[in-house]
């Protein structure tokens, strides 16, 4: 027998879940399927930008363990320079909470969520999915299951351009006093090239990690070591260390193909600067619910303009993070230095606040929008394609 669904989506994380919920609020039969069994966790520094805040179709304060106005950000010579801003810079959840809540919310809504499921195989061109043997066919197929997922390539779609890989764990309040990091988030450039460490406040834990390019994946253990004893906070009480890739697509890779597109890392839509992909998971969710609400209602044939609508939304953001993601691999001092420099800072906090919509919409600071075009000059003109540009 085959089941019969509007949208069948693969991957509950933040992008499936969102999708689903936003899906089924306009009206959609949608079916949400995950391998694993909810609550679950997933690597990751939990911090939900407020850019991404805004971007969400519920309140997330329910699982909001506190609230980041200052970011510590501290250069590979160790100079600290204390960055402020009065609206909030990122709300830090834990993921095993945040992710299972965003399914609840899907469920109340309506959505039929399937977790715990065996084998899903993907049969793009006749928008089919076989889950434990069952055939489910639906309008529209969303691949939304992560880095490490296999909906990207089942359905020849989401061309990857580099990989990062991060490491993380959890220290309790017990453990140490970390008081001090209440309310701000450490962002330390000096732990390896190309990466950053950090420290992100939670209820009654730190979260502790280290991420870089994915060749320096080996080096993940000792650089968080070295970066606790640097912050004197004891590693041997870290609990839960776990890593995960950070998957970056080309700039124009395929996201959609027929009635069947990818949203979130599945897509390959991590930040390249930060390494954060819920902003990106969000946004790409509930342009993929758009144009799947545009097929459900005739008005499309397919979803080819989901596409353009994430190219277009995504393009100027994703463009300033490489630059400046590449100037910080060749010139992290130099980079360091203009980045955190009052002016530039202002459109960074800007962004990562949603106050500028996009990196587009600084036009008209001159001064900042100077120095990353002198930086993006310098670090074009001595470029090291194996940084820039590492494939996984
Ligand atoms: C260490 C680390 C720290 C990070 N910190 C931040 C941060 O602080 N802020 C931020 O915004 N981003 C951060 N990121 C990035 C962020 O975690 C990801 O961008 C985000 O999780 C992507 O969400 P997703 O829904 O696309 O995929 P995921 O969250 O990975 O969810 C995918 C889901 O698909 C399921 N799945 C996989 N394969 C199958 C299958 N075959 N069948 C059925 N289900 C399947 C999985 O079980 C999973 O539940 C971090 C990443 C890492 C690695």
């Amino acid at each position: 027998m085959t089941h019969r669904y509007d949208a069948v989506i693969v991957g509950a994380g933040p992008a499936g879940s969102t999708c689903a919920l936003r899906l089924s609020r306009a009206g959609a039969n949608v079916l949400l399927v995950d391998r694993a069994r909810f609550p679950r966790d997933k690597p990751c520094g939990g911090a939900v930008t407020r850019r991404a805040a805004l971007n969400l179709p519920c309140d997330v304060s329910p699982v909001v363990e506190d609230v980041v106005t200052v970011a510590d950000l501290v250069g590979a010579d160790g100079t600290l320079r204390a960055r402020e801003s009065t609206a909030p810079i990122a709300y830090m959840t834990q993921r095993l909470r945040l992710d299972h809540y965003l399914v609840e919310q899907a469920a109340a809504a309506g959505v039929d969520v399937r977790d715990g499921v065996g084998r899903v195989t993907l049969d793009g061109p006749a928008t089919t999915a076989v889950i434990d043997g069952e055939r489910y066919h639906a309008d529209v197929l969303i691949g939304a299951d992560g880095a490490n997922g296999t909906a990207a390539q089942s359905l020849r779609l989401g061309e990857i351009r580099a990989t990062g890989i991060a490491l993380e764990g959890n220290l309790p309040r017990t453990a140490a006093d970390v008081s001090r990091y209440e309310g701000r988030a450490v962002v330390d450039f000096g732990v390896m090239r190309g990466g950053y460490g950090w420290i992100f406040p939670k209820a009654d834990h730190i979260n502790v990690g280290v991420g870089g390019w994915l060749s320096q994946g080996t080096q993940l253990r000792g650089c968080l070591e070295q970066f606790c004893r640097r912050y004197g906070l004891p590693f041997d009480r870290l609990e839960s260390i776990r890593g995960h890739r950070l998957p970056m697509k080309v700039p124009r890779a395929t996201v959609a193909r027929g009635r069947t597109c990818v949203i979130g890392d599945a897509a390959g839509l991590v930040d390249p600067l930060t390494g954060d992909g819920m902003y990106e998971c969000f946004v790409s969710a509930e342009l993929a619910m758009q144009q799947t609400i545009a097929v459900l209602n005739g008005d499309a044939s397919d979803l080819h303009a989901y596409q353009d609508s994430l190219d277009r939304r995504l393009r100027s953001h994703h463009w300033a993070s490489w630059v400046l993601k590449r100037a910080f691999d060749r010139f992290p001092q130099t980079t360091y230095r203009v980045a955190t420099s009052p002016q530039v800072w202002s459109v960074i906090r800007d962004l990562l606040t949603g106050e500028l919509p996009d990196f587009e919409s600084a036009a008209g600071r001159r001064l900042p929008l100077r120095l990353i075009g002198t930086l993006a000059a310098r670090a074009k003109a001595a470029s090291e394609p194996t940084l820039a540009l590492e494939r996984s």
